[in-house]
């Protein structure tokens, strides 16, 4: 009754060549509510503005997830914002870790699959000039290993009170989190000076059918397709595919998880010259990441960056 009697109020509706066959507005001081329906790909637009919400907000009042304070909008308050530990650079560029801008410096490895470019290699577009020597540091851990990307970015260490969340993403359904998670993400690149426009694919670490079908979503694919939307990066989920199912990686120890994920990842495409972004949720040794990098690099993909939301101590 209602609506019914909004529409007597005040109607537009009309047909035009983008198949709107009707927009209906009522507006005031107090309230907004447009109702739009399209042909082209039923879509029913649905605007609610004013004390409608106000009401909806006494009966369903948002909060912080974490602290649980009233919040107007988004999933957690300024405070908390505040409190999320980012990953600070100069990292290293094959394990994400912190360095003191002091002993950062260009280290050239030929007998491993990670080394150094030259600034100007490292990030192509318009945005070389900005990109510094801090983009190409290794730590010495990670000199003496053989890394088969070209660069992990991490964005978030993965404490409190960011720690909850990703675990309610990752393992409770919670899967509308994607949402601030990947908004964060977002912030991080920016900020770090990322440039996206290099890059030909942006591809989630895939999971094992089973374990799809478990959790109903894979959250890695979640965080890349929102990545994909914001950077304009073609989002591929369709490239490399996890053909073994093997016990989590969080139930074991550091040392057998590389052996774990052995040749897990299969990858179909030539991917010749193709400069890809692979993106995980958690890094915790890199054994997930190395082994999905590894048979990206074996069908010929020319760079692969690594991106994940956050980072295990
Ligand atoms: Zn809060
Ligand atoms: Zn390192």
């Amino acid at each position: 009754m209602y609506f019914l009697s909004l529409i007597s109020l005040d109607p537009t509706i009309s047909s035009h060549a983008n198949f709107t066959i009707a927009k209906i507005e009522y507006k005031n001081k107090y309230q907004q509510i447009s109702l739009q329906f399209t042909l082209n790909n039923v879509k029913i637009l649905f605007v609610i503005k004013g004390y409608l919400k106000t009401i909806s907000n006494i009966i369903l009042p948002r909060m912080c997830f974490i602290c649980e304070k009233k919040i107007d909008s988004g999933f957690i308050c300024a405070e908390c914002r505040m409190k999320i530990k980012f990953i600070r650079s100069p990292i290293c560029r094959g394990c994400a870790k912190e360095m003191k801008p002091s002993t950062t410096s260009c280290r050239v490895f030929s007998s491993s699959y990670l080394h150094c470019r030259s600034s100007d290699e490292s990030e192509g577009g318009i945005q070389r000039s900005k990109i510094t020597i801090k983009d190409s540091v290794v730590c010495w851990d990670c000199r003496k290993k053989n890394i088969p990307y070209d660069k992990l970015l991490s964005c978030i260490h993965y404490e409190e009170p960011i720690k909850t969340l990703i675990h309610l993403f990752k393992y409770c359904n919670y899967d509308y989190l994607a949402e601030l998670l990947v908004s964060l993400m977002i912030d991080y690149l920016l900020k770090v000076g990322f440039n996206a426009k290099r890059y030909d694919l942006m591809i989630p670490v895939p999971s094992h059918p089973i374990r799809l079908k478990e959790r109903e979503y894979n959250q890695s694919y979640l965080l890349a397709k929102g990545l994909s939307s914001f950077f304009k990066v073609p989002l591929r989920s369709d490239i490399i595919f996890c053909s073994q199912l093997r016990p989590s990686q969080t139930k074991l120890k550091k040392e057998l998880r590389y052996k774990n994920v052995e040749d897990i990842f299969e990858v179909k495409n030539n991917l010749e010259n193709k400069e890809i972004i692979l993106v995980d949720d958690i890094i915790t040794t890199g054994a997930t990441i190395s082994e999905c990098a590894k048979a990206l690099k074996e069908k010929k993909a020319s760079l692969v960056t690594v991106i994940t939301l956050a980072k295990a101590r």
